[in-house]
């Protein structure tokens, strides 16, 4: 099968918007194997979208445009495609009806311009749009759809083509914003894609997300026991990102889950206590679930992490079951007064150190109750640093019933992945004292 993504808008262009669509839609389709083989970004003209799509419906039998189906002058995905299929523009009553109850439902009025979200191409399926106005498109195309260049960029009529048996190809538009494509992709067009475009013999993919294994440390754990199922049609494929591998097993065919099976047992035999979920699992989601499922609680008292620590464990619904607190003790001033923290432990040992750690997530505990409270302290840099704690050095410590454990790590990166990478360090360690 293959796939081509068209991801359309000069935004993108310009760099003034990254385009998110490539990555969560190129993941979203290879988790589901249809694996995309080409992606490209164009700006909002007419030609070069034309270009794009013509080239795309020679070569692909699933083309997916983003973006430019609004109601502004630039949005032309669908008027463009419509005309380069030959096919007429009807509006579309129900569309209509969506787009009046849309604006109604937030006690706005009705721009006019709106209504052209309303039109569609004939013979097109629409994809509902529960979060804005502009449905997504999806349309069978065949080969005498007049699309074809012949002997240059002029389009052919349908009726000179000489009509033989083709392939079906489906193209599919959507919209760019990603609150509305991402739904959409998930309840129109997954179920679709598996009707209209089938996997032979079935997919089967499995992402094994771990924390603390550097890249090439687990490829020497794994590799070399993976390499018959290789060998036999298992796909293996590795995601570093800050502090974290994802681990891809995949393979299709009538074996494709065995293969997937007997190579997750290999990476669980290997790397065990480094994975810490699956597929789109997130580390501070798993911590919530534990903690709730055993009815504990956490506070923070973070220093160099400057609250990213809560921002992330806030992310996940259901946090405020387990999160009772989360101080962003900067100052040694804050860390005495809010962490508990002893002027003479600072004055002896800098707020850059285990003991202070220690004692701020001790202070923290006490002051809040909670099963378990985590501390960081650290220097993210640029400056601040010295031979004895370089920039990069961070201390954090876990403080619970059973006592308080601590470790020092070396994070020299910018301040951002540092803020990040540390928090995954902060995280991971309370996932192992839970499951341990
Ligand atoms: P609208 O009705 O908002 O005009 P549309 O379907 O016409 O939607 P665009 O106008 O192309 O889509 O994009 C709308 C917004 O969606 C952009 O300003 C941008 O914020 C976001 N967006 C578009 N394409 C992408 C992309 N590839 N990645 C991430 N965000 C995107």
């Amino acid at each position: 099968m293959n796939v081509e993504l068209i991801n359309t808008g000069s935004e993108l262009m310009l760099g003034r918007v990254l385009n998110t669509h490539q990555q969560w839609l190129c993941r979203r389709l290879a988790d589901l194997g249809y694996v995309v083989t080409r992606q490209v970004a164009v700006a909002d003209t007419g030609r070069d979208i034309e270009t794009v799509v013509r080239e795309a419906l020679s070569r692909a039998d699933l083309i997916i445009t983003t973006g430019g189906l609004g109601p502004t002058s630039d949005d032309i995905t669908r008027q463009l495609i419509a005309e380069l299929l030959g096919k007429k523009l009807h509006e579309d009553a129900a569309i209509v009806q969506h787009i009046e109850q849309f604006f109604a439902s937030r006690k706005r009025s009705m721009p006019h311009s709106t209504r052209v979200q309303a039109l569609v191409p004939e013979g097109a399926i629409v994809l509902g749009n529960p979060h804005g106005t502009a449905p997504g498109l999806a349309m069978e195309v065949t080969e005498d759809g007049g699309w074809r260049m012949e002997d240059g960029p002029t389009r052919r009529s349908p009726s000179t083509i000489n009509s033989q048996p083709s392939t079906p190809k489906w193209l599919i538009m959507l919209p760019g914003p990603p609150r509305e494509l991402r739904p959409m992709f998930d309840t129109s067009v997954v179920p679709l894609l598996q009707r209209v475009l089938p996997l032979s013999g079935g997919y089967i993919c499995r992402n094994l997300r771990t924390c603390g294994v550097g890249e090439s440390v687990a490829e020497e754990k794994i590799g070399e026991l993976l390499k018959p199922l290789i060998a036999q049609g298992l796909d293996l494929g590795y995601c570093a990102r800050v502090g974290q591998v994802d681990i891809r097993l995949a393979a299709s065919g009538e074996r494709g889950a065995e293969l997937v099976g007997q190579g997750e047992t290999i990476v669980r035999e290997q790397l065990g206590k480094h994975i810490f979920g699956e597929n789109d699992d997130e580390l501070e989601g798993v911590i919530v679930r534990l903690l709730t499922e055993r009815k504990q609680t956490l506070a923070l008292a973070e220093s160099c992490s400057g609250g990213s620590i809560a921002n992330r464990i806030t992310n996940i619904p259901g946090a405020s079951a387990v999160l009772l607190a989360s101080l962003v003790t900067y100052a040694n001033e804050a860390k005495q007064k809010f962490a508990r923290v002893r002027a003479e432990t600072l004055a002896t040992h800098g707020a850059v150190s285990e003991a202070v750690a220690r004692e701020m997530a001790e202070g923290v505990q006490r002051e809040t109750g909670a099963d378990y409270a985590l501390s960081v302290t650290g220097i993210a840099g640029p400056g601040g640093g010295s031979d004895v704690k370089p920039v990069g050095t961070v201390f954090m410590a876990l403080a619970s019933a059973s006592g308080t454990v601590a470790v020092k790590q070396f994070n020299p990166f910018d301040r951002e992945t540092f803020k990040n990478v540390t928090g995954t360090q902060a995280l991971e360690m309370l996932r192992r004292v839970l499951m341990s």
